[in-house]
């Protein structure tokens, strides 16, 4: 975990399958966190190491009636489903208060979403590509957040 004291990182509950978690169709591992329901976090593999972003999901929910888009997975569904999450950034500016917000699936499985053969009712992944460019455009966008939250400039 890079934006947490050891502390946080201590007190972390991990997802209870992750000794079953299947690499080769996630892009990233994405939970919420069971003993505390605003935290998540979220897990890439960079140059062969685990590299893990906790997250605060914001209390407030927005109405299931308007729709909204995940900033990562573009996946359209209800805005019930997506959650403004709180990344603190690593190094100074972190303890300064600096932080990366961005709205996000609110379990955190776009991996899943953007692997969906056909929209569902709800689940609208973006259209018009195939399921290895909305993979790819993915990894791309979980790379420039994990880069944000890294960052130490601003
Ligand atoms: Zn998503």
């Amino acid at each position: 975990m890079v934006n947490c004291s050891r502390g946080e990182a201590a007190s972390m509950t991990l997802p209870r399958e992750l000794a079953a978690v299947d690499w080769g169709t996630l892009d990233f591992l994405g939970w919420r966190d069971p003993k505390a329901p605003l935290r998540g976090y979220l897990v890439v593999w960079r140059d062969g190491k685990a590299v893990g972003v906790q997250l605060r999901a914001a209390e407030s929910k927005m109405s299931g009636r308007v729709a909204a888009m995940c900033s990562l997975c573009r996946t359209g569904q209800p805005a019930s489903n997506v959650s403004l999450f709180v990344a603190r950034r690593t190094g100074q500016a972190g303890r300064n208060g600096n932080t990366v917000g961005t709205y996000i699936c609110a379990d955190l499985v776009c991996c899943r979403n953007v692997r969906l053969d056909k929209p569902s009712a709800t689940l609208h992944p973006d259209p018009g590509l195939t399921i290895d460019e909305r993979v790819e455009r993915l990894r791309t966008r979980t790379d420039s957040f994990i880069d944000e939250v890294l960052s130490t400039v601003g």
